[in-house]
């Protein structure tokens, strides 16, 4: 089994339907409550384990309600939680989602995942070092990313950064990373002033920007190559870019070349977006060979 270690946020999501979106100082009448689990690091460590990778998390919750949820989220999807240590001084993280008149607003409370610090990740220093593939991403503190890509240059440990949400990097951690993994907007922010074309040909087989419901669009040293992924009755996006990096990283980590590699990813992702929810779209090893058979 691919080792495969996830450095990142998890939270509680709870998420409101409602008709319509109140504005400042009204109450209005929701329709339906749910409580989900998420967080882009836990989506991706969750994902991982459904395609069969052997995942450890590296996070932090509360010592509170929703810590406990989210733990047990993790254990029922088999990914090892020995370094998602509870906070004691500040809750789980949270994201308060309003579903209404089509579109969402999310506030998202970092709150426990503020503790994901250097020092934190210091102490899983050996899981980092004996992993197969490192995947991290950016609801977590930036000096963190930046400490975890030297020591993956040190160790020798392959880095999958997924570079959401959106920010500027270090070029240090840019050029630590071995597969970076933005979409259109993400890349757009992180390399300014460059075209896509411009950074595509700067970071050859490194740089994988994710197009949607195109695919994946990559520079192989030589040519754009675009890996189109598989077209689908698309019921909710939310998730797909944490489903692909997790397949990503597990077929990598399998050691399968890199066009094979996208190609699983593609399809673990768009069947992603043929149910509702983040993870509850992620599908099982299972189910991405045989649609891929
Ligand atoms: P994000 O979710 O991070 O914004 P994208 O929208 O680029 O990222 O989606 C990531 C990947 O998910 C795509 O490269 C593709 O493989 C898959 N995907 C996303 N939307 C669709 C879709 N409508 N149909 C098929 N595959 C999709």
């Amino acid at each position: 089994m691919a080792k495969i270690c996830v450095i990142g946020s998890s939270s509680m999501d709870l998420v409101v339907t409602s008709s319509r979106r109140p504005g400042a100082g009204e109450t209005v009448l929701g329709d339906s409550f749910k409580t989900v689990p998420g967080g882009k690091g836990a989506n991706q460590a969750v994902a991982a384990a459904r395609l069969g990778g052997e995942v450890t998390m590296i996070g932090r919750v509360g010592d509170d309600a929703f810590g406990t949820d989210i733990l047990n989220n993790f254990k029922a999807n088999g990914v090892n939680t020995q370094n998602v240590k509870p906070v004691t001084h500040l809750e789980s993280g949270t994201a308060h989602i309003i579903l209404a008149e089509g579109d969402n607003s999310i506030v998202f409370v970092e709150a426990a995942n503020r503790e994901v610090t250097p020092a934190y990740v210091d102490q899983a220093a050996e899981v980092i070092r004996s992993a197969d593939i490192v995947l991290i991403q950016q609801e977590i503190p930036e000096e963190t990313v930046v400490h975890v890509s030297a020591m993956c240059a040190e160790f020798g440990t392959p880095l999958l950064l997924n570079p959401a949400p959106a920010r500027t990097l270090p070029q240090e951690v840019i050029d630590n990373a071995a597969y970076i993994t933005p979409n259109e907007h993400e890349a757009a922010i992180l390399f300014q002033g460059m075209s896509p074309a411009e950074a595509l040909r700067q970071y050859p087989n490194k740089l994988f920007i994710t197009e949607g419901s195109n695919g994946v669009r990559y520079f192989d040293g030589a040519q754009e190559i675009v890996v189109p992924t598989y077209k689908v009755e698309a019921v909710d996006t939310t998730g797909a870019g944490d489903t692909f990096n997790a397949a990503f990283a597990v077929a990598l980590a399998e050691g399968k070349p890199l066009q094979e590699s996208i190609r699983f990813a593609n399809r673990a992702a768009s069947l992603s977006v043929t149910k509702f929810g983040a993870q509850g779209g992620m599908p099982t090893r299972d189910e991405v060979e045989e649609s891929l058979s």
